[in-house]
């Protein structure tokens, strides 16, 4: 007889593969074994051994959601007050004389710490981190992010961020929020070869990313693809974010975003951009020809009014498009779920109704998150072979009585909802709708006493 695997979730009302054939399994379930998928079937299919099961009767399981863009420091700026009223730009030249001030070491693992435990518990198995603030004393804050991404087993793709074009320069940011940009190729360099792990189902994967048009050169931005492709390692930026960006670019480079970015050497499938609102047709066509990867921020690109990002159009024309929460300052919630649910209404109101059903968002939500992260067939996904990333919601309560004909459908246009359990490589990190790891609180508490160095008028 077989040996027991470690990891059987059966009897699920369906499980959701997100495989090639994007199969749909009735009363499934999924068998993981030393961290990977090493089976899935439905109701007929006969299961293995295990030797720890979860009864899934009345959930979805879904692969484990993936977010392709966050800046997990700013839930230390989260609703402030002062900031929650200003476009894009006024908003981020109030906060970064406060961020530059206070972030440390400290600072930095409590806020991703309790970032990412927010992420777990909306589904999410694997994140990115675009981290540009490096002030020359603040310590080794990509260090201190992927310490909380290790202690919380969340798979963790923190992005060396960069910011060099100050105020005096014509740029964005304070003087002392910058980096000589020698020192911030050195860097990135120093922490692809400390960190980032190139062998399949890796945990923690580093991709190179200058933060913005109006916070970087454009010889930045060419020498770090340069780097890049040397490494071997993924690009990441802001791109075309909203119409203030579209007049920085064409002022100071006479280019439209897009039109710089491939002046720059990015317009390849190493790279994905976050938000990309504001494409115009002719731009769309290049972006997917070249199958650059487009990070959605619904929530974002609403709270700062910036617009609604053309996904439908981006994805027909051949662009991996993934979710992402973006920055906690500005979204304010991280919950890939409502991330998903707002992809899907965004998408029905620009593109009609029958252009983004659940099952599209879905499928953003997972594998065109992989995909922008170069891990589709990775993760994303439940089949044979693939991580044991995997996410499992209960549709039960008041706001799901009367789903029973479409649990996709009812998943997504139901809720609001958490996962109740999520499993990253085969292990368990939100058990029941609770966070597995037993020092949330305490971290909360931390967190709450770092908070308030962030926000000078809290007393
Ligand atoms: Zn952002």
């Amino acid at each position: 007889m077989a040996e027991p695997v470690d990891l059987l979730i059966d009897e699920a009302w369906l499980v959701a593969t997100m495989d090639e054939e994007r199969r749909e399994l009735a009363g499934g379930w999924v068998a993981i074994d030393d961290g990977y998928v090493v089976g899935v079937g439905s109701a007929t299919d006969l299961a293995p051994r295990s030797l720890k099961r979860i009864n899934a009767s009345g959930c979805l399981i879904t692969p484990g959601l993936v977010n392709t863009h966050h800046h997990l420091f700013q839930n230390l700026t989260r609703a402030y007050r002062p900031m929650t009223s200003a476009p894009l730009f006024d908003w981020l030249r109030s906060l970064y004389p406060l961020w530059t001030a206070s972030i440390d070491e400290e600072s930095m693992y409590l806020a991703a710490w309790v970032g990412l435990a927010e992420l777990a518990m909306s589904g999410c198995t694997t994140t990115s981190d675009h981290h540009y603030l490096h002030p020359a004393r603040a310590g080794d804050l990509l260090a201190a992010e992927i310490r909380a991404a290790r202690e919380l087993s969340m798979r963790f793709h923190p992005t060396y961020g960069s910011m060099s074009l100050s105020v005096k320069d014509g740029g964005l940011p304070p003087d002392d929020a910058v980096r000589d940009e020698d020192d911030i190729l050195a860097e990135s360099e120093r922490h692809v070869s400390r960190w980032h792990d190139p062998a399949f189902g890796a945990m923690v994967r580093v991709a190179l990313a200058p933060c913005s048009p109006f916070t970087v050169t454009p010889d930045l931005m060419r020498r770090t693809a340069e780097l890049a492709e040397r490494l071997d390692v993924r690009l990441h930026t802001h791109l075309a974010e909203n119409s203030e960006d579209d007049e920085f670019s064409i002022a100071q480079f006479g280019l439209r975003p897009v039109e710089l970015y491939e002046d720059v050497g990015w317009l390849t499938d190493r790279s994905w951009g976050a938000h990309v609102v504001r494409p115009n047709d002719a731009e769309i066509a290049r972006l997917g020809a070249a199958g650059v990867g487009i990070s959605h921020c619904p929530s974002s690109n609403m709270i700062l009014s910036s617009g609604i990002a053309p996904v439908v159009a981006m994805r027909d024309a051949g662009c991996p498009v993934g979710l992402g929460c973006d920055g906690s300052s500005s979204a304010d919630a991280a919950s890939l779920w409502q991330e998903a649910r707002l992809a899907m209404l965004q998408g029905k109101l620009v593109a009609g109704v029958d252009q983004m059903d659940a099952r599209a968002a879905l499928e953003i939500a997972t594998r065109g998150g992989a995909a922008c992260l170069g891990r589709l067939g990775e993760l994303g996904e439940l089949s044979v072979g693939a991580v044991g990333d995997v996410a499992v919601w209960r549709l039960e309560g008041p706001q799901f009585a009367g789903v029973l004909d479409d649990p996709i459908e009812g998943w997504l246009r139901c809720g609001p909802l958490g996962a109740t359990h999520v499993f990253v490589h085969g292990k368990e990190i939100v058990s029941d709708g609770v966070l597995a790891h037993p020092n949330l609180e305490d971290c909360l508490s931390r967190h709450r006493l770092a908070a308030r160095r962030f926000q000078p008028q809290i007393s």
